[in-house]
């Protein structure tokens, strides 16, 4: 572990390139597309476009909540478009992808919690797009079961549930959130029949090396079927500093825990993101 001076070189990513790139990067622009790729400007962008997948925001801009080390604007937000699963559904098809992993901002503000527009576009990129494959990232719908069952019956071939950080942090990144709740979130999605649950952490908030083993017990003890390990990055200033980077050695530690622990597949490295390497996990 290193001390968080200047970013070490593992973490310097050179900008994206390649054909398919500059082509959905057009694309993109020309139609105003609203991916994450572009608006979190994720450092994989030249590797995840050009396997054709991409990662799209449902819900708005605006979340209720206030995660430490979240980019995303807090405050009301907007009124539900049910236009969106159309527009998403289409945006899919113009960029052509192959895999699309979606998520949202959570919506503590409405009734189902946004559950009904997340099953409708589903369905909409279904209809459109039958060949795409889905990932669904869902927030923990505050554990309402009526609203998780709406995500799996739509059947994504993959749901994702982030739990982001260690059972001891939790209150200080996600302050909103529950590290029990999220993890019944994924035991139950799985128990209801979800083809396969995934969920991520972010290192370097401060975590010791024995918690983030006892997380990858607890998610396997859920039964998750893939776990992603990344480098935590302030978004801004505002944000939860950085305390570690990571080394890749360390990475790559965990990366072998987890797979004796019997995860199908374990994406860890400094600059893995949620939905890095998505479509693998469909397998
Ligand atoms: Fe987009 Fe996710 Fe790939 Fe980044 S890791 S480019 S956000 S799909
Ligand atoms: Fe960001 Fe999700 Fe937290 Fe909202 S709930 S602040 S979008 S991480």
């Amino acid at each position: 572990v290193l001390p968080p001076k200047g970013k070490p070189k593992w973490l310097r990513v050179k900008l994206p390139t390649g054909k398919k790139y500059t082509e959905l990067r057009g694309l993109v622009d020309k139609y105003k597309l609203n991916t994450i790729c572009t608006s979190g400007s994720c450092p994989n962008m030249g590797e995840c476009w050009g396997e054709g997948t991409a990662t799209f925001m449902i819900l708005g801009n605006i979340c209720t909540r206030s995660c430490g080390f979240c980019g995303v604007k807090t405050g009301r937000p907007e009124s539900v478009d049910w236009d969106e699963p159309e527009k998403v559904a289409r945006s899919i098809k113009i960029m052509n992808i192959k895999h699309a992993v979606l998520t949202s901002v959570d919506r503590d503000d409405l009734k189902d919690m946004g559950s009904i527009i997340w099953a409708e576009t589903v369905k909409a990129v279904r209809r459109m797009n039958p060949s795409t494959t889905l990932e669904t990232l869902i927030p923990d719908f505050q554990g309402v079961t009526r609203n998780i069952d709406r995500i799996v019956a739509v059947a994504p071939e993959v749901i994702s549930h982030n739990m982001e950080t260690v059972k001891r942090l939790t209150r200080e990144v996600r302050i909103q959130a529950k590290y029990e709740r999220s993890l019944e979130v994924l035991r139950y999605m799985k128990e209801q029949g979800a083809r396969r649950t995934k969920s991520g952490i972010m290192l370097g908030l401060g975590e010791t090396e024995e918690e983030v083993i006892e997380t990858l017990h607890d998610l396997r003890n859920a039964n998750v079927d893939v776990v992603t390990i990344g480098q935590y990055l302030q978004p801004s200033k505002k944000h939860l500093p950085v305390k570690q980077f990571i080394t890749p050695d360390q990475f790559n530690k965990y990366e072998e825990i987890g797979k004796e622990l019997g995860f199908r597949h374990v994406e860890s490295g400094a600059l893995v993101r949620s939905s890095y390497k998505a479509h693998k996990h469909i397998n």
